[in-house]
């Protein structure tokens, strides 16, 4: 008997642990994968992303097809008429998807009348996350991070939390090592295979980015060794410098791990396992294993959840009235004086991928102080980087990183100058500004735009008890009239690509 019911798998649900594939075997379906035109010439993604996520799903066609299914890999101007071209060829074949991760795909999946299963992806369901929601005054993620640790029981003495603590992050602050020396070896690089080569040859025109070179495995083999080296060699010392950043060194502790939890090429429970594991078998200390766990069943899932609770609507918001263009800086980091902009934006060139600190603190900063326009900087950031995905980017760029939402998600505004990325980095070093002045051609952009921002913000944030203090010492400031001429150049210089 010829298979008759078909499972349509997206690009970011390879695995077949995954809703509909879960429940799909080689006597009783076929699969269907498409690759849309469209999608991948439609925006200027960076070349390692756009590889990651092609190379990824024809890795995971081949891996189904040795399981033993029938894949077919359609190759179409639009996801839409990839579907229609299947559906001429398999007349009346019964089409399941896993509800997709998008807004846009499951209106797309409603409109070609697929029936949807619910997704296992995450730890959460969006109904899940809403009942909680409803229950609450207010949404913080560490009334829901304890929530997750209770019900999914990791990191757990009983009802207690492990160690005593439910948060060790004041533990995990410590600003970098400055002696030059990398405690946690050179990340794992894949060779490129037949497969990656041909997707690399492939690439359209438009992309932005370097080439890839193997930094991101495009096979669940390969993220399954990501997993190891990560809990092996570098989660016992992740906690203490997760905030740190180094010129010289662009992946410190980090896990990486985030791109195939993304296109699920892993689950969040393989990779919450092996760190329970590890803690348990007494080879990680307990901020470590905290800081970690609560980055994926507290973070990711809080984040997912506000996506679906929030859009669509919550890609508009735009409180604080910024309207300025993204910085060249962003997209041509050698054109900037700024050494951490400089840096951080050179590290997306490259891989494709910058820390969340390097994010949120430093580019993200950048745009919140300026007033960047936030969806100019949540399409750079979803296009850009390799874990990118539009239901982490809209909540951490639109309430995280630029406040957007007027304090829906984040009780204050992250803006910092430079004494914070001092402190937290060794780049301030080595850069043509000073990151002490704020007034004065030398002065640095993040002192001056910090002050000014809260100048500009003053008569809202002073409403506001997390920032208050601040705001009262800029109107403070002696030099505020100098202040705010000199971040009228910065913003001039910012603009015209001369920062
Ligand atoms: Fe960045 Fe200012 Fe430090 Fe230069 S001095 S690296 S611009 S924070």
């Amino acid at each position: 008997m010829s298979p008759k019911a078909t499972v349509w798998v997206l690009g970011d649900q390879l695995n077949v642990r995954i809703g509909a594939l879960k429940q799909a075997s080689p006597r009783t379906h076929r699969i269907l994968m498409v690759e849309s035109a469209h999608k991948i010439g439609g925006r200027p993604w960076h070349r390692q992303r756009l590889h990651f996520i092609i190379s990824s799903m024809r890795h995971f066609a081949d891996e189904l097809r040795n399981d033993g299914f029938v894949v077919e890999y359609v190759k179409a101007p639009t996801m839409t008429e990839g579907f229609g071209r299947y559906m001429a060829k398999h007349p009346g074949t019964h089409v399941t998807a896993t509800a997709p991760n998008s807004l846009a795909a499951r209106a797309l999946m409603e409109r070609l009348g697929v029936e949807t299963v619910e997704s296992n992806q995450f730890l959460t369901t969006p109904g899940e996350f809403a009942a909680w929601a409803a229950t609450r005054k207010s949404l913080k993620m560490e009334d829901f991070y304890r929530r997750q640790r209770i019900r999914l029981g990791y990191l757990m003495d009983g009802d207690q939390p492990a160690g005593g603590k439910w948060n060790f992050d004041a533990e995990n602050r410590e600003s970098p090592p400055r002696d030059g020396s990398n405690p946690w070896g050179e990340p794992l690089c894949d060779a490129l295979d037949d497969i990656d080569k041909a997707v690399i040859a492939e690439l359209p025109d438009n992309c932005t980015g370097d080439e890839p070179v193997g930094w991101w495995s495009t096979t669940r083999t390969g993220a399954f060794r990501h997993l190891r080296h990560f809990v092996e060699h570098l989660l016992p010392t992740f906690g203490p410098h997760e905030d740190a950043m180094l010129a010289g060194n662009w992946h410190l502790a980090h896990s990486m791990l985030s791109p195939y939890l993304n296109n699920g090429l892993l689950m969040p429970a393989d990779v919450c396992d092996a760190v329970q594991w590890s803690y348990d078998n007494g080879r990680v200390p307990i901020a470590s294993a905290e800081g970690f766990i609560r980055q994926v069943i507290g973070w990711r899932e809080y984040v997912h959840g506000l996506y679906w609770l929030w859009m669509p609507g919550y890609l508009d918001k735009n409180e604080l009235g910024a309207h300025r263009a993204l910085p060249t800086a962003f997209t041509d980091p050698a054109s900037t004086r700024m050494r951490c902009v400089g840096v951080c934006a050179g590290d997306v060139k490259q891989r494709g991928w910058a820390h969340h600190i390097q994010r949120l603190m430093v580019l993200g900063n950048l745009a919140l102080i300026a007033g960047v326009e936030p969806r100019a900087l949540n399409d750079w950031m979803w296009s850009s980087f390799v874990d990118g995905a539009e239901w982490v980017m809209v909540p951490n760029v639109i309430g995280m990183t630029l406040h957007a939402d007027g304090g829906m998600m984040a009780t204050k505004p992250y803006a910092a100058g430079g004494a914070y990325i001092d402190r937290m980095s060794d780049y301030c070093s080595g850069c043509t500004y000073d990151r002490k002045k704020r007034v004065g051609d030398d002065a640095c952009p993040f002192t001056t735009l910090y002050w000014d921002f809260l100048l500009r913000h003053a008569d809202r944030f002073a409403r506001n008890p997390r920032i208050v203090t601040q705001v009262r010492a800029a109107q403070k400031l002696k030099d505020a009239d100098a202040v705010r001429d000199r971040a009228a150049d910065v913003l001039h210089l910012l603009d015209t690509g001369r920062l």
